[in-house]
């Protein structure tokens, strides 16, 4: 990018090499949507899938569909295709519940595997349902012996590496999100990864905001546990199922602690006794939702036939792109970047903190741009580079800077707080 207007953009727009894939997604002419990193946008195959499957699968096959449109196999199947978008193995992945469940199973189940190590280890900035998740299971564990304790570490991954160098032979697990929710900064897999296994206590990954933003590799950083969310960058639809990885080596060692049915070795022999499946199968535990597993596997399907560093180039070069255009338009305006400048050390987030951050975004989301506010002061614009163009960076940075320029934010309208932002 060289040349800054919107004509120039258009210009790279036509020449995009992932343009094909735009086309795919029913976006409203009229709005620019820099929040796919919240929920993912709806593609055209999604929508036919869904038809398809609400009249054909389940309104004329009923019950049959379990077998003959093999319902029953989505979990491992919509797994194994995300194992692909993250480097890993097949076998290893599985989709299932929400992200805050299956980090409940995976945490648990490290606390078993070596159980003189007690400690969880993340950070205080870590996602909050991740956090949540660990304050709970630390409550459920208070009366063992001895009692697991929960590390929350300020300073990222420095003050990891510390901690595992004090601390190194207590901590079974350092669970982070490999890109931070709100800066966008994004975590060295493989270091972390290796630094943990050097004190001998596991990784686990939490891939929301990194799995179809970015190339992974979870086979070669040797990672051990993940979980991530299908209705980001994955496109699977609001509330769509999540995802867990757990290493091979690790699979068999212990029991998930939610055992149900569909984690038996043989649901339907109804028998009255838990009988783990092998492999990733006993991490389910009850019935999935098969219209939101079927609306995940289209959303992954279409990811795949994108090439993964073109989605990284693109998605680079798209937040940058927003950081020069807000540096140039929107100077000495109160916006403070709080994500990496050097795209290398970014997902595919841009945030920024201004002091009336939830009216600035509320009237920014009134001129028809999308990004979203996270509490207490933070503007965040998401560039899925599946389908956001150079075009809409221009347009929502040139609505940004009229906003601030004009102080339109500043009315009662774009004060009163909804419950979701
Ligand atoms: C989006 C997100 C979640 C979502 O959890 P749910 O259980 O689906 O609500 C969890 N962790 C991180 C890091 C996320 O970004």
């Amino acid at each position: 990018v060289t040349q800054r207007n919107r004509a120039a953009l258009e210009a790279l727009d036509r020449a995009d090499e992932l343009r094909a894939m735009r086309e795919q997604f029913e976006l409203p002419p009229d709005i620019v949507y820099l929040d796919g990193n919240s929920l993912g946008a709806l593609s055209r195959r999604t929508r036919e899938r869904l038809a398809q499957v609400v009249s054909g699968e389940w309104g004329k096959g009923l019950i049959r569909s379990w077998n003959s449109a093999d319902w029953i196999s989505l979990p491992t199947r919509v797994g194994d295709r995300i194992a692909r978008l993250i480097g890993a193995e097949p076998g290893t992945v599985i989709a299932a519940d929400s992200t805050s469940v299956n980090l409940y199973k995976l945490l648990s189940m490290a606390l078993q595997l070596d159980p003189p190590r007690r400690l969880i280890v993340t950070e205080r900035g870590n996602f909050p349902t991740d956090l949540y998740v660990a304050q709970g299971l630390m409550t459920q564990l208070a009366g063992c012996v001895p009692a697991p304790e929960l590390v929350r570490v300020e300073g990222g991954a420095d003050a990891i590496a510390e901690l595992l160098q004090q601390r190194g032979d207590e901590v079974a697990v350092v669970f982070l999100t490999h890109v931070d929710y709100v800066s966008g900064r994004l975590h060295d897999m493989r270091g972390v990864t290796l630094s943990a296994h050097a004190a001998g206590a596991l990784m686990l990954w939490d891939l929301s905001h990194s799995a179809g933003a970015l190339p992974l590799s979870l086979a070669e950083c040797d990672v051990d546990l993940a979980v991530g969310c299908g209705y980001k960058y994955l496109n699977g639809g609001p509330g769509a199922p999540a995802y867990l990885y757990v290493a091979r080596r690790l699979q068999d060692r212990c029991v998930p602690p939610l055992t149900g049915w569909m984690g038996h070795a043989d649901p339907f022999a109804f028998s009255g006794d838990y009988q783990p499946a092998p492999g990733m199968l006993h991490y389910l535990c009850g019935t999935h939702s098969v219209l939101a597993m079927s609306a995940l596997e289209t959303g992954v399907e279409l990811l795949l036939e994108a090439p993964m560093e073109a989605l990284r180039r693109k998605s680079m070069a798209l937040g940058d792109l927003f950081i020069e255009l807000v540096d140039t338009h929107c100077g000495n305006q109160g916006l403070n970047l709080i994500s990496p400048r050097d795209g290398a050390h970014r997902g595919s987030q841009v945030a920024y903190t201004h002091r009336a951050g939830y009216a600035v975004m509320q009237a920014l989301i009134a001129c028809g741009v999308i990004g979203d506010f996270r509490a207490p002061d933070v503007l965040r614009f998401g560039f899925a580079p599946l389908y956001v163009r150079y075009v809409d960076v221009w347009d929502a940075v040139m609505a940004l800077a009229r906003i601030l320029r004009e102080g339109s934010w500043d009315q009662p309208g774009f004060q009163a707080r909804a419950p979701v932002t």
